[in-house]
């Protein structure tokens, strides 16, 4: 039993850009009520786990972690807080299995946790698992601390119910956060130094809301709104749905300067049987066709992807289909997994469950063709001059590492310092990374 307020914290994020972002709201916040981070665990009075339950790999990882704090023998074991998509989903499942754990709170209440710290350094046990959407970013403190690059969720949870996914269940149903609540969270982060906002949400291109003057705008229209803000230099956004891709983000891509030629836009499989049995709703050559739009409009834009092997009852010949349609597309980038059983999903139930070996097999096919087109997609950049956003610094003295317009990592010398856009030329590229030489230094 913790019976002490937490003087320091530690957040650890697991999963999605969009925990990456609720973890530093959530350090906002305790900052706000006057304790201060430390780098580790291990140091921490209050150690906030924000979980990721989107395979059972990534949930199971919250139960080893609390393992080790409390073992932690020097100082005692701090306060534990379960957040995230594990606490959403297993709630008070997560005291039965872990005594130790003090708080529980999900992706929608995190706002409450100051409360709940207090609660817990009473001696008690606090669990929130509720989700009002709004009342979280209101009760927010505003946005402070920020590096070159920041992410800002949009929108939040999910109606498209795919037979696989927890998401729908974890985050809640589809929600878009209000213009005017956006473009100062924009704001904001541009005076505190951001120079790239990477708009997020399950399915950030299905966010709408009405302007400052009632007219009712999609993402594209949120797009052109930031790329008049004063010193925001590029944006992003992800994840999109096939299904929510418009002719007129399709047109942003071709119009507004700020964004950047990079879509992540998750096919899923290239059969249109399996695509049916997860509920995907869109097929192989209706996603063809929007690829051949997006890039009608941005000859160079970057595709990238998330794929499932070994969905139930995935044959050879469907697994074939997924090595033909990313062939078709030639990805600069993706992401793929084995399929993972999630409670309470429908394909959890389905029958022909794939066997684990053929999937480790398919998983390793799949990726060998990925990272070679990846590879090609790096090396067609060679010789290319273009901008990089200074990000972090290298491990050589001297280097910085940024990245292109297209996601890529790029490593250079350069005097000019982090949050600086500098023009290079890329002199020699890798499967994960390009190396550039500056031609010119550009002001911050
Ligand atoms: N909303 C996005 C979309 O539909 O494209 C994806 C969001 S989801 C958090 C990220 C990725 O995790 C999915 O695109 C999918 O490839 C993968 N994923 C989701 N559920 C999975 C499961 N049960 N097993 C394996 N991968 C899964
Ligand atoms: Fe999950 Fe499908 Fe929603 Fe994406 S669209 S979050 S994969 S249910």
């Amino acid at each position: 039993m913790i019976e002490r307020l937490p003087k320091t914290f530690h957040v650890k994020s697991f999963g999605c850009q969009m925990n990456v972002y609720d973890g530093a709201r959530m350090a906002e916040l305790l900052e706000a009520q006057g304790m201060s981070a430390v780098a580790e665990g291990g140091e921490a009075d209050l150690v906030v786990l924000n979980t990721c339950h989107i395979r059972e790999k990534a949930a199971e990882k919250v139960y080893s972690d609390i393992g080790r704090l409390i073992r932690r023998d020097d100082r005692g074991r701090p306060m534990i807080a379960v957040a995230g998509c594990v606490a959403q989903a297993e709630g008070a499942e997560i005291p039965r299995r872990a005594p130790a754990v003090d708080i529980v709170v999900g992706p929608q209440a995190y706002h409450r946790l100051p409360e709940m710290v207090a609660t817990a350094a009473r001696g008690g046990r606090a669990l929130d698992t509720d989700m009002p959407v709004e009342s979280k970013f209101g009760s927010l403190p505003a946005r402070r601390r920020q590096g070159p690059t920041a992410f800002l969720t949009v929108q939040e949870g999910c109606d498209k119910f795919c037979t696989y996914c927890v998401v729908p269940y974890t985050r809640g149903a589809e929600v878009s956060r209000h213009w005017s609540a956006i473009i100062d969270e924009a704001k904001a982060l541009v005076d505190n130094g951001a120079k790239e906002i990477t708009l997020l949400g399950q399915n950030v291109n299905a966010w709408t809301g009405e302007d400052d003057t009632g007219r009712t705008q999609g993402l594209d229209g949120l797009a052109r709104a930031l790329d008049r803000l004063p010193g925001l230099e590029r944006i992003r956004y992800t994840t999109s749905h096939p299904n929510d891709m418009n002719d007129g983000l399709i047109r942003a891509h071709a119009e507004v300067a700020k964004l950047m030629p990079f879509l992540h836009l998750p096919v899923q499989s290239g059969s249109d049987r399996v695509l049916r049995a997860m509920n995907r709703s869109h097929t192989t050559s209706s996603y063809l066709a929007l690829i051949e739009r997006v890039r009608a409009a941005r000859p160079d834009i970057a595709i990238s992807g998330d794929f499932i092997v070994g969905f139930p009852g995935e044959t050879d010949a469907e697994f074939e289909a997924t090595l033909n349609i990313v062939a078709a597309v030639n990805y600069a980038q993706a992401y793929s997994f084995k399929y993972s059983p999630r409670p309470g999903t429908p394909a959890a139930q389905m029958d022909e469950q794939v066997p684990a070996a053929l999937m480790d097999e398919r998983l390793q096919r799949l990726q060998a063709l990925l990272n070679e087109q990846q590879l090609a997609f790096n090396r067609a950049t060679l010789g290319r001059r273009t901008s990089v956003l200074l990000e972090r610094a290298g491990k050589k003295p001297g280097q910085l590492i940024g990245k292109s317009p297209w996601l890529q990592s790029v490593h250079l010398q350069t005097g000019s310092g982090i949050g600086h856009l500098v023009e290079v030329e890329i002199v020699s590229a890798g499967p994960n990374s390009l190396a550039g030489a500056e031609t010119m230094r550009n002001a911050a």
